[in-house]
């Protein structure tokens, strides 16, 4: 699937925030919706929108929303800094700006078929959370589907009902791990890595899909190597700070690669040598 593209890219459009959910103490959950009568907001698993808040600034923030589900669009936001601390002070009913959806996909049509891996730490749930619904929808289409998640400790565990919800249905593999067990915590305590020694795969018909920190990606992906899987089938999502997130001001290139219109979804081998430079 390519990038739809947008008419007025630059524009923000007005959206309400309908709910605010607090999901832990610095992440919570919007729910927006556009102020224009029949503006929704198509968009792929794995885009993202550029949020403005009013008077602060402008922030890239995945989509967390069903992809086929029509109307609202859901953001889950970690506050760390200017903008979004702000955003975190906001209420339902407040407006913000919304320009997007911008970037590439996950490739959930290169892995029907194949057997699936999604890979998360942390925050990295919130870009993944459209794929894991679409391969729900179409579960039919893929063949075992692990979700390997590592969290910091119990509490900044994201979305705990669905987590059950999807690992009850039987149609998800789900396997969650922290690095701090705390709180009566009794599940594993560890990487994300030490994850996927355990599971059953077919490396050669097996799709990836890793999003978090970039030295979690980086280690995930070497588990994964360790497993047979082909570097091209892994695929991971990049974060950089940005401007225009149409690929004209450059604020988020990374070597011959803009974020922004290029990404934030790449392939193992088209990015591998970029990890590790650090913003300026
Ligand atoms: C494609 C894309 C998708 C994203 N999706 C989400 C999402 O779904 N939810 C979400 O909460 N955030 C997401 N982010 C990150 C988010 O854009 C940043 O956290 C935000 O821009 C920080 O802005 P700020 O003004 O609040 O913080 P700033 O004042 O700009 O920064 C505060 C501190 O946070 C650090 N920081 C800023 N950006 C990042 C970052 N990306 N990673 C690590 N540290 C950072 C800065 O170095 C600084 O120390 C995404 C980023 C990209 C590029």
């Amino acid at each position: 699937m390519g990038p739809i593209e947008q008419p007025r890219p630059m524009t923000p459009r007005p959206f309400r925030i309908e709910t605010v959910k607090q999901e832990t103490s610095n992440v919570f959950t919007w729910t927006l919706r556009a102020q224009k009568e029949g503006d929704t907001l198509a968009f792929q698993p794995g885009q993202f929108t550029m949020l403005y808040l009013f008077g602060v600034g402008e922030v890239p923030i995945s989509i967390s929303g069903d992809a086929e589900a029509s109307g609202d669009l859901i953001h889950t936001i970690r506050a760390a800094g200017t903008v979004t601390q702000a955003m975190q002070q906001k209420q339902a009913g407040d407006l913000v700006g919304v320009r997007g959806p911008f970037g590439n996909a996950w490739p959930i049509e290169e892995a029907e078929g194949c057997d699936v891996v999604l890979a998360v730490g942390g925050l990295g749930l919130a870009p993944m959370r459209p794929t894991l619904y679409h391969i729900l929808r179409h579960r039919e289409r893929y063949k075992r589907v692990y979700l390997l998640y590592g969290a910091r400790t119990p509490s900044d565990i994201l979305y705990p009902e669905e987590l059950r919800a999807w690992s009850d249905s039987g149609k998800i593999d789900v396997r969650i791990t922290v690095d701090v067990g705390m709180d009566g915590w009794t599940g594993e305590v560890g990487l994300v890595t030490d994850l996927i020694r355990d599971i059953q795969l077919d490396p050669y018909h097996c799709v990836s899909m890793i999003c978090g920190p970039e030295i979690m990606m980086h280690f995930t992906a070497r588990a994964l190597f360790h497993r047979r899987i082909a570097p091209q089938h892994i695929h991971v999502s990049m974060e950089r700070s940005m401007r225009c997130a149409t690929g004209w001001c450059g604020h988020c290139q990374l070597g011959p690669k803009f974020i922004c219109k290029d990404g934030p979804v790449f392939d193992y081998p088209t990015i591998q040598a970029w990890l590790h430079k650090r913003e300026r």
